[in-house]
């Protein structure tokens, strides 16, 4: 059921509406149903996300009757933290707990004026990259609207509410945590609005980043629905290479993969460009020959290269390839003209890369369920650990 399906039953029937996790059209549209002006969402739109207020009684410019009214028929519900950490490098990450058995991670990482969120659409991921920890916990669900936006309500109010305008910490939003955002396809779309709107984050459309490992179908429905940029996740210049990192890739193979990249720019009414994302992985894909095969595939197509060296975790054949061998394949890369930064992990100290922190948690609590199960084996249900 959809946040919105709650709203037209009736109260004493329903569970309460979530508030965080409805559009400005949505929302105006549940103050028409309880009989208020469409306006009053302004308001209270100003209060949850900008104030980052969870209590109606909180709301200072709002009547005692429509609070009254509010408090019968909504609330506004943020999932729990339940690790926060930050690092001395100013990053902070934080495992939010969805429910009982689940629970997502997300990150800021500041970089002098900007302020850049990393958010989860999914817990876990069905699509299984080789290197990826998130698709090595296997998929267990999609995420609410409330859910992801929650990220950034949590992120926001931890800088405290701002008084006064300016005071902007995070202007740049990445989907790249964990899940795949294109198979979560409505509630990523309808959470993005909520990012890009006034009256909710007001992040401009070139800082608000979804990143796909090529969800071909999507990617093309992605512009009419939404204007924000595209990152795409190749991590290999043929198929090949590509079916064995990226096993969608057999379902859209790297020619469809490419076309629908180019389909997006030219939608655009800007200039504007893809953002690839290159794991480098130590000799896996990080060669010369790799790289002028990677020039190839990419020299029609307006877009920007950000080469990622692979970030270890436990129970993975992967390597990190070494700085000269990255800099090396940058080189290359650069000389054909292309803009391709190293995108260097930060937050190493708090574990803030891709899947890590949950990784670990969720690990702990394989283990012990698994142990759990050795003796107890009638009453302890156990996941299988992919990879
Ligand atoms: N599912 C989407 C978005 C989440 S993954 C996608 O694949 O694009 C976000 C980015 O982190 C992707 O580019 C992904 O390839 C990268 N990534 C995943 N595991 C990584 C690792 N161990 N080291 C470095 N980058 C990784
Ligand atoms: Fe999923 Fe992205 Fe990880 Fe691949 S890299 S398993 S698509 S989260």
């Amino acid at each position: 059921m959809s946040e919105l399906d709650l709203i037209t039953e009736t109260p004493s029937s329903t569970p309460k509406v979530n508030l965080l996790g409805l559009t400005r059209e949505q929302l105006e549209q549940f103050f028409v149903e309880i009989g208020e002006k469409k306006f009053r969402s302004q308001q209270i739109m100003k209060w949850v996300h900008h104030f980052g207020v969870d209590n109606f009684d909180d709301m200072q410019n709002v009547g005692k009757g429509l609070k009254e009214k509010l408090k019968a028929r909504a609330e506004i519900v943020a999932p729990t933290v339940t690790h926060f950490k930050e690092s001395t490098d100013g990053t902070r990450k934080w495992v939010v707990q969805l429910d009982a058995k689940n629970s997502v991670e997300t990150v800021f990482i500041p970089d002098g004026k900007r302020g850049t969120l990393c958010v989860s659409s999914q817990v876990g991921c069905a699509l299984d990259c080789s290197f990826c920890s998130t698709g090595k916990q296997g998929f267990q669900r999609d995420l609410t609207v409330a859910e992801i936006i929650a990220q950034v309500w949590i992120a926001h109010r931890s800088f405290g509410t701002p008084e006064h305008k300016g005071a902007r910490h995070i202007t740049n939003v990445v989907m790249m945590g964990m899940g795949e955002p294109l198979l979560n396809f409505e509630n990523v779309v309808n959470a993005m609005h909520l990012m890009r709107d006034d009256l909710g984050y007001g992040i401009a459309k070139k800082r608000l980043t979804l990143s796909t490992s090529g969800v071909v179908p999507q990617m093309y429905e992605l512009y009419d629905r939404i204007d924000v940029a595209l990152a795409v996740s190749l991590h290999a210049p043929n198929d090949e290479l590509r079916n064995e990192l990226v096993p969608i890739n057999k379902k859209y193979p790297l020619k469809e993969l490419m076309k629908a990249c180019h389909a997006y720019v030219d939608k655009a009414t800007d200039s504007r460009r893809v953002t690839i994302e290159y794991v480098l992985l130590e000799g896996v894909n990080d060669n010369f020959e790799q790289a002028y095969e990677l020039i190839e595939l990419l020299k029609t197509l307006p877009c920007k290269i950000n080469l990622i060296p692979f970030n270890p975790f436990p129970h993975n054949p992967y390597k990190k390839p070494n700085g000269m061998r990255v800099r090396a394949f940058q080189e290359v890369l650069q000389k054909a003209g292309f803009v391709s930064p190293i995108r260097t992990t930060r937050g190493d100290d708090i574990d803030a890369a891709c899947g890590q922190l949950v990784g670990q948690v969720q690990d702990k609590t394989r283990r012990s369920e698994r142990w759990q199960a050795k003796i107890n084996p009638q009453v302890v249900e156990v996941r299988p650990a992919k990879g």
